[in-house]
């Protein structure tokens, strides 16, 4: 970018101050030394700049050179008031520009190295006055090139504004995207319900704010009957769409805010009810099972029926820790299968003679 406004605006000031070259009269000497200042110097300066390691770095540097060439120029010349004044300011600007007020010292500090080096070659008599066609141009010149500066300002402040808008946008598409995968990691593909993960955390969340407001919590742990031979008499297809009609029949019964319906292993389903009693929760479980009971799941044209065995425990009857009580419900589950299936088992009622409980697993 910078090989473009260099180039331009250097030969624009060939044209200016040629005007100044002839009315005193220069040698082709200077002439030569102007030609090469400001037309083939701009392109030796870029092509330097872009072969280094750190382009950015040499073209700041490129910028310095300027000051001190062009500083220079200012003391060959007598320092002309109106030459002088453009190009001390253009040097100013650039270096204001690309960095900031420390690079303003550096730019003067630069100007100032030019001037004493031709201070020391030559004597420097003070002549300001340029013809008026020269103090004109400079004017125009100037100006152009302030115009162009406030215009590329312009147009860095309204590419920024729409990164910014581009970033934020791509900022809320991430967050939007973070929530999504959030949400698709606490749910079972297949049922679209809650998955375990889920369940256990909110399960604490729901007994300790239970237990503070004084409010019951039930658990009913819901296991199909028979379900390996579902799948062998039908195949694994048919197994799933049983799975996903038992997922919707859970989902269509419980509503109720707070409660939630998890697939919590293959062909086992825990509803967690905050507020529910054991009593209302067993309740449920019978509706539950007596409508699975009733339910024909047909798939590829086949009709499927089979059975619930359901565990239910509760707090604060059964248990305040949220993997004993969970653990009480798999029990009267399993209480429920030794029993003969289809049926719901409270945690508290007792075992068929003779039959023990399985260890409780850690
Ligand atoms: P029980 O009455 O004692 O519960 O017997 P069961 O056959 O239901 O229980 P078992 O644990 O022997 O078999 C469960 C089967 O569930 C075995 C497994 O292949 C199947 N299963 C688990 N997850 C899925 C699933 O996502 N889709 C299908 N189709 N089957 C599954
Ligand atoms: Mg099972
Ligand atoms: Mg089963």
């Amino acid at each position: 970018m910078n090989r473009r406004n260099r180039s331009l605006f250097f030969a624009l000031g060939f044209l200016v101050l040629g005007t100044h070259l002839l009315s005193i009269g220069a040698g082709p000497l200077m002439w030569t030394l102007l030609a090469l200042q400001l037309l083939v110097y701009p392109q030796l300066v870029y092509w330097r700049a872009a072969r280094s390691a750190d382009p950015l770095r040499a073209e700041l540097n490129n910028l310095l050179i300027d000051g001190v060439l062009l500083g220079a120029w200012m003391a060959a010349w007598g320092f002309p008031l109106w030459i002088s004044f453009m190009l001390f300011v253009g040097v100013c600007l650039n270096v204001i520009i690309f960095m900031g007020m420390p690079g303003l010292w550096k730019g003067m500090a630069a100007l100032a190295g030019g001037m004493a080096a031709v201070a020391l070659l030559q004597d420097v008599s003070f002549r300001p006055q340029t013809e008026l066609a020269t103090s004109l141009l400079c004017i125009v010149l100037l100006t152009a090139y302030l115009l162009f500066f406030a215009n590329d300002a312009y147009r860095r402040g309204v590419s920024l504004h729409s990164s910014r808008r581009q970033l934020g946008e791509q900022l809320a598409e991430i967050t939007k995207l973070q929530a999504l995968l959030q949400e698709q990691a606490q749910r079972d593909p297949l049922t679209g319900l809650h998955n375990r993960r889920f369940l256990d955390e909110a399960l604490e969340r729901e007994l300790a704010a239970c237990a503070g407001a004084g409010r019951p919590l039930a658990l009913v742990l819901i296991d199909i009957d028979r379900f390996k031979q579902v799948n062998d008499t039908y195949g694994h297809p048919a197994g799933d769409e049983m799975i996903r009609q038992l997922a919707e029949l859970l989902r269509s019964r419980v509503r109720e805010t707070g409660v939630i319906a998890c697939r919590y292993g293959g062909e086992e389903f825990l509803l967690m009810l905050p507020g529910v009693t054991v009593a209302e929760a067993a309740t449920l479980a019978e509706e539950l099972r007596a409508t699975f009971e009733s339910l024909r799941v047909v798939a590829d044209g086949r009709t499927m029926r089979t059975t619930l065995s359901i565990g239910v425990s509760g707090f604060p009857e059964h248990e305040p820790r949220a993997h004993l009580l969970v653990l009480k419900a798999d029990r009267a589950l399993y209480a429920a299968k030794l029993r003969g299936r289809n049926r719901v088992v409270l945690s508290t009622e007792p075992l068929p003679e003779g039959r023990a409980l399985p260890e409780a697993a850690s």
